[in-house]
């Protein structure tokens, strides 16, 4: 099988790759487990100094490995260089912090000592997606390799050049062979992995329908698994909120990385008191974005990263006005002839529209504006994801209190949703299940083992 490396600016192929053969594939398991058999014994001390060295290796080819993510998946070049010093700080965050999320637990019994122990628990599978083809990798195995265990990467087919460059990265820090691999294998052959008995866990980043094929996998192996999944996550704005701020990050929080962010807010709650005075801030933040080659230091906006994306975004944009949306901003194009798709927002949305019920991964903003703030709850809540979200008031114990009801992993008052190192990050409903980053994250692909002495 060969992989593709395709520019999605203009579409031209900026190399092929051979893809990782059955019996390499196997190689490459093996050889992950004697890794593991070595590395699960290893000391904080030795783990912390080769993340560390990662981290170092990621800064010094910023330049590179920043230039690869823009051309190989269309990201705005800032946004490539911001992606490789996150993955920076999260080698260094688990690199500081593993020894302490990991120290035994004491457990208060009716006798003796007893305590949890975290013990790895081998040969990790990650299945991941192409929109932050650095970032979803590095804030997986940071921390399952500080926990002792060693990791197998199947990236999207689309990214093929950003999956090998992330092999290198850890051969060029001097890992010992196996701790990090890469598998250049189709969707198809993700199963025949899970199946294998040397690997022992599978988490994957992506859509739905993968999530459900991989999770469905590792049940029937009784396999430990973590999902990511999409969402549409709200960003609430009542009205007594700074107006002008939430418009301008509400602009940023749908448009970074042309809206392809599992977090980006995806439908915007109005209170009706300051519906229009946001929509018109808004629209005004959206027109000074500077489209362009993404490759150039000052684009803001570029292509989706491949033209299929921009033909299903179409496909949900026309279903939803031939249903009864309005075009509240931009126009939508006769035909999809690239991998562009321009911003837009859609209002007058109801269950049942592609717009309201589905996500849309890509440049358009869904608009609601409700009565008050139960109303806002009641449509937050009326999805079927729920993976992060907004919520803008300068009530804060109101929002607080909003913020509880509302069901998603997680609420970010006054401020746009984002990962962090120190934050817990995941899903309930489709979004999936498990927690990455913070000291969750980092118990997850370890054993939670029980020792009582009498
Ligand atoms: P995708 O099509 O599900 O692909 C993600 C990964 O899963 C790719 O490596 C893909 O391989 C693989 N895959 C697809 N179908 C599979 C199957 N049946 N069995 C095994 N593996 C399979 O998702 P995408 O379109 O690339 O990414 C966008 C989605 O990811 C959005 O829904 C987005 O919200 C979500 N996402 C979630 C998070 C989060 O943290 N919650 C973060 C980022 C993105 P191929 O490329 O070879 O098909």
């Amino acid at each position: 099988m060969q992989f593709r490396s395709v520019n999605p600016y203009d579409g031209k192929v900026l190399k092929s790759y051979k893809g990782t053969s059955e019996i390499e594939v196997s190689k490459k398991i093996e050889l992950a487990h004697q890794a593991y058999l070595q590395w699960r014994d290893t000391n904080n001390n030795e783990r912390s100094a080769l993340l560390k060295s990662v981290a170092s290796e990621l800064i010094k080819n910023i330049d590179h490995y920043s230039k690869s993510i823009t051309l190989e998946m269309g990201k705005p070049l800032k946004e490539s260089i911001a992606e490789i010093n996150k993955c920076a700080k999260v080698c260094e965050y688990y690199a500081d912090k593993a020894e302490d999320f990991l120290k035994d637990v004491p457990l208060e019994t009716p006798h003796g000592e007893a305590y949890i122990h975290y013990n790895p628990i081998g040969v990790v599978l990650a299945v991941m997606p192409w929109n932050f083809p650095f970032w979803q990798v590095f804030r997986f195995a940071a921390p399952a390799i500080m926990a002792g265990n060693t990791c197998l990467l199947k990236h999207a087919s689309n990214v093929p050049g950003c999956a090998m460059d992330i092999e290198n990265v850890f051969k060029n820090a001097g890992s010992p062979d196996g701790i990090f691999s890469t598998l250049l294998i189709g969707a198809k052959n993700v199963g025949s992995v899970i199946d294998h008995n040397l690997v022992s866990a599978v988490t994957l980043t992506g859509s739905e329908l993968a999530g459900k094929s991989v999770a469905g996998k590792a049940g029937f192996n009784l396999k430990k698994s973590v999902l990511e999944l999409g969402g549409s996550d709200p960003f609430i704005v009542l009205k007594n909120a700074d107006i002008k701020i939430a418009a301008e990050v509400a602009v940023k929080a749908r448009m970074l990385n042309a809206g392809q962010s599992c977090i980006a807010a995806k439908r915007f709650i109005l209170e009706k008191e300051i519906a229009d005075e946001f929509t018109a801030l808004f629209i005004k933040s959206l027109q000074k974005l500077k489209y362009g080659n993404p490759i150039n230091s000052d684009t803001d906006f570029a292509t989706l990263a491949r033209p299929d994306l921009a033909e299903e975004i179409f496909g949900q944009v026309q279903k939803s006005i031939v249903a009864g949306a309005s075009i509240l901003y931009g126009t939508l194009p006769k035909k999809i002839e690239s991998a562009f798709f321009p911003p837009m927002i859609l209002g007058n949305l109801k269950p049942g529209m592609p717009a309201y019920d589905d996500e849309i991964f890509g440049p358009v903003a869904s608009f609601f504006v409700v009565k008050d703030e139960q109303e806002a709850i009641e449509i937050a809540n009326n999805s079927p994801f729920g993976l992060g979200g907004s919520l803008w008031t300068d009530d804060l114990e109101k929002a607080k209190s909003i913020a509880e009801k509302i069901e998603s992993g997680a609420i970010y008052i006054n401020q746009m949703m984002f990962s962090d190192p120190a934050v817990p990050f995941g899903g309930i409903k489709n979004s999936g299940y498990g927690r990455e980053l913070s000291f969750l994250g980092i118990r997850e692909f370890t054993n939670q083992k029980t020792i009582w002495v009498k």
